[in-house]
């Protein structure tokens, strides 16, 4: 007798619970196994959790399980799940994930409304029956404003990234959105963090909500190899990249600018040298944004530049390494930006280059995700100078600043390699075992052994 799928344990019916197997996963994680059975007896919920904590599965497998079940209101046609997400990148990624883990759903039809894209296709996508929407706040609106769709037959409605959505203004449009769709619909809202402003929405959008929160320091940790390079100035910065391009084995790799303009300037530069690379940023028509995605997919592109909105939600399991040319402002953007490496059960490498001044920024990210970055020096690329705010004990003044040395508190390069054959403990202990299991049978169909990506000009 077979024994009962952890899955299937969890109240998710066959046809979800062996796309599920397909997909190699053994286990729930925390946030799958605590959400699912409270979405599946229809509450509301509230999930803090962290991007790479498998939050998408937590809401499609058990919202792909009500699809098995009649529809509430047999006379609507409309989509009864939607879903709204911050960016273009990330409801494709929502829809594409519904679809594979409802492939054993008959006639499941799902539909995706992002701006940048062409209105006449997406309206077709809209006529007779639709089970799930994916979209973007702003797009939807536009569909509403249109009557091309009605949102009366919504039994779910999912609030994915929330904070995200509200920092980029979306407030107005997810309030009328919601006040679209039938007030019985169950609402699960996702985001980073539940208070604030998200928790100010949440209390208007949501009924006796359960709040589910799901530990900060995310299982990324053990997985990623995280790594601070001081650098001086531009140029100093400049061979820092180029160090880290000829001697580092990268699969592929994404490098996140601080602006638009900075991203194109270093994609330029970098395909001048002769790397694969290519920018993506929100300037980009969203044609040429899926297009630059399907390319990093399919291993043509070897370096991705882009600015933390474009990137968010990337999902390309040949990223090794993530580089943040220029830190991120906030410090929740960090796990976001380091949460593009390690996908499906992979490793990867995540390195910060920072200048000194920028000493403060990096603590401030190390408190934010609970653990000290790693400051690391090449050889022969030693910063020039100490950072003060890295010995907040020593007093000012006492003549170390411009010295040649680099801080003692720094581990050569060498030294801060990784050595995955000792995989630390994990609290996310399926993955773990999905990571051995599946990942090498990823590891083959996808990318050739690693290798530095850009050979030095003789
Ligand atoms: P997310 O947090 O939704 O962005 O998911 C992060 C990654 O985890 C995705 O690549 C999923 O395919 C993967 N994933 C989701 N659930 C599981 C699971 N139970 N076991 C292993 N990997 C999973």
């Amino acid at each position: 007798m077979s024994s009962l799928s952890p899955f299937a344990a969890l109240g998710l019916p066959h046809a979800i619970v062996s796309a599920i197997e397909q997909c190699g996963y053994t286990e729930p994680t925390p946030v799958q196994r605590e959400t699912i059975p409270a979405v599946l007896a229809g509450e509301d919920l509230l999930v803090s959790s962290q991007t790479g904590s498998g939050k998408t599965a937590a809401f499609a497998l058990p919202l792909l399980a009500r699809l098995v079940a009649p529809r509430r209101d047999p006379a609507s046609r409309g989509a009864r799940v939607l879903v709204l997400t911050p960016t273009r990148e990330l409801a494709q990624q929502v829809e594409k994930a519904f679809r594979t883990y409802g492939r054993g759903l008959r006639r499941l039809k799902t539909v995706t409304l992002v701006g940048g894209m062409p209105f006449g296709p997406q309206r077709r996508d809209l006529t007779g029956f639709v089970d799930v929407i994916v979209a973007t706040p702003g797009r939807l609106k536009d569909h509403l404003n249109s009557r091309t769709l009605t949102l009366a037959g919504v039994e779910a409605l999912v609030l994915d990234e929330a904070d995200r959505m509200l920092d980029m203004g979306f407030i107005d449009e997810i309030r009328e959105i919601a006040a679209q769709t039938p007030e019985n619909r169950q609402t699960l809202l996702f985001s980073a963090t539940l208070d604030g402003v998200v928790g100010q929405l949440a209390q208007t959008l949501t009924r006796s909500p359960k709040r589910i929160e799901i530990a900060r320091t995310p299982e990324v940790a053990p997985k990623i190899s995280e790594r601070v390079l001081y650098f001086d100035n531009e140029g100093h910065k400049a061979q820092i990249l180029t160090h880290l391009l000829t001697h580092e084995e990268i699969d592929q790799a994404v490098i996140f600018t601080a602006t638009k303009r900075s991203a194109e300037a270093l994609a330029e530069r970098l395909l001048q040298e002769g790397v694969r690379a290519a920018a993506l940023h929100g300037d980009m028509a969203q044609r040429a944004r899926s297009r630059v995605v399907e390319r990093l997919r399919r291993g043509e592109v070897q370096v991705l530049v882009a600015t933390d909105v474009a990137a968010r939600g990337l999902d390309v399991a040949g990223i090794s390494h993530v580089i943040n040319f220029d830190p991120p402002k906030q410090y929740e953007d960090y796990v976001h930006r380091i949460g593009r490496t390690g996908r499906a059960g992979r490793t990867g490498v995540a390195i910060t280059l920072a200048h000194p001044n920028e000493g403060r920024l990096i603590q401030g990210i190390g408190r934010f995700v609970g653990r000290t970055l790693p400051e690391v020096v090449i050889a022969g690329l030693e910063p020039r100078f100490r950072r003060s705010a890295a010995r907040p004990a020593s007093p000012r003044g006492d003549g170390s600043a411009g010295r040649r040395t680099a801080p003692s508190r720094s581990l050569r390069w060498e030294e801060a390699q990784p050595r995955w054959e000792e995989p630390r403990q994990s609290r996310w202990e399926g993955r773990h075992r999905w990571a051995e299991e599946g990942a090498d049978e990823r590891n083959r169909t996808r990318q050739p052994g690693k290798r530095p990506i850009l050979s030095l000009k003789k």
